[in-house]
C-alpha cells in the first residue's frame, strides 16, 4: 500500500550491525530487535513518510527514526483519590464467618448424613476438552437414569467454566462415584450433594474428580419461600447401554 520501498531494503541490511554499536557481532536479540523495529507499523509509517518526503525533494534520504526506550514495566502511578480512603491499613483483621456454614463456633454434634437429598455431577471442560465432555455424556446418558442439563458453553451459574451437568439420585452415588473416577477421561468434574443449604453445597461438601478449579458460589443463597428446600431430581434419560461390569 505504500508502493515499492527501495531505501527499506537499504536500511535493513546493516541494521543489525549498524545499531549494535557495542559489539563487534550481533545477538539473536539484536536481530529479532532490529526485525521487530523493522516490522513494527509506526516504524513502516515513518519510513514512508520519509520516503515521501524525500520523492518530493524536499529531504535527502528516510529521515532517522528517533530510538524508543524501553517501555516502563510499572505503569504511572494514577494522581486520583482512592475510593477506598486511606486508613483501611488500621483495619482491624476479622474472624472467618464460621467454620462451617451458618455455625459460628465448633459444632456439638456432626450433621446427620440423611439431609444429602441428591446429588449433582458438574463436568467442566474448555475448547481442547470438548469432545472429551461429549464423549462422557453420551456414555452417561446411554448408561444411568439420571437428570441430564442442557450444555453450557459459557460460565453459568456459580460455574466458571464451560460445563454440563447431571443430577442423580442417593441410591446411584456407590456406582457413580468409582464409574466417574475411571471413565473421567481427565476432565475436572465436581460432585455436590444437594441439601437446604445450596452454597453450602458446592463450597463446603464437595468431592471432585480429578484437578479442583474455583467454584464462585459465595453468593448463593438458600430457596425462597415457595420454592423446593432441597432441589428435586426428575430423571429424563433413557439408558440402553448395560452396565460395564
Ligand atoms: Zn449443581
Amino acid at each position: 500500500m505504500h508502493g515499492p520501498l527501495p531505501l527499506a531494503a537499504a536500511t535493513i541490511a546493516p541494521m543489525t550491525h549498524d545499531e549494535s554499536p557495542r559489539r563487534s557481532e550481533p545477538t539473536g536479540d539484536d536481530i529479532d530487535q532490529a526485525w521487530a523495529d523493522h516490522l513494527s507499523p509506526n516504524r513502516r509509517q515513518v519510513m514512508a513518510a520519509g520516503l515521501a518526503a524525500a520523492a518530493f525533494g524536499g529531504v535527502e534520504g528516510a529521515p532517522s527514526v528517533a530510538p524508543q526506550g524501553p517501555q516502563d514495566p510499572v505503569p504511572p502511578q494514577g494522581q486520583g483519590k482512592s475510593p477506598w480512603g486511606y486508613e483501611t491499613y488500621k483495619e482491624p483483621t476479622p474472624a472467618p464467618v464460621s467454620l462451617r456454614p451458618g455455625e459460628q463456633q465448633l459444632p456439638a454434634q456432626p450433621r446427620r448424613y440423611t439431609d444429602i437429598k441428591s446429588y449433582h455431577a458438574h463436568i467442566y471442560f474448555d475448547e481442547d476438552s470438548y469432545a472429551k465432555a461429549a464423549l462422557l455424556r453420551k456414555w452417561v446418558a446411554d448408561r444411568f437414569h439420571v437428570e441430564l442439563g442442557n450444555w453450557n458453553r459459557e460460565p453459568r451459574g456459580p460455574h466458571v467454566t464451560p460445563s454440563f451437568y447431571f443430577g442423580f439420585t442417593n441410591d446411584l452415588l456407590p456406582v457413580i462415584v468409582p464409574w466417574l473416577q475411571l471413565n473421567s477421561l481427565g476432565l475436572t468434574i465436581l460432585l455436590h450433594p444437594n441439601t437446604e443449604d445450596p452454597r453450602a453445597d458446592h463450597l463446603h461438601y464437595a468431592l471432585w474428580v480429578n484437578r479442583a478449579q474455583p467454584v464462585n458460589a459465595y453468593g448463593m443463597k438458600k430457596p425462597g419461600p415457595g420454592e423446593p428446600a432441597v432441589e428435586q431430581i426428575c430423571p429424563n434419560t433413557k439408558p440402553s447401554v448395560p452396565l460395564e461390569t
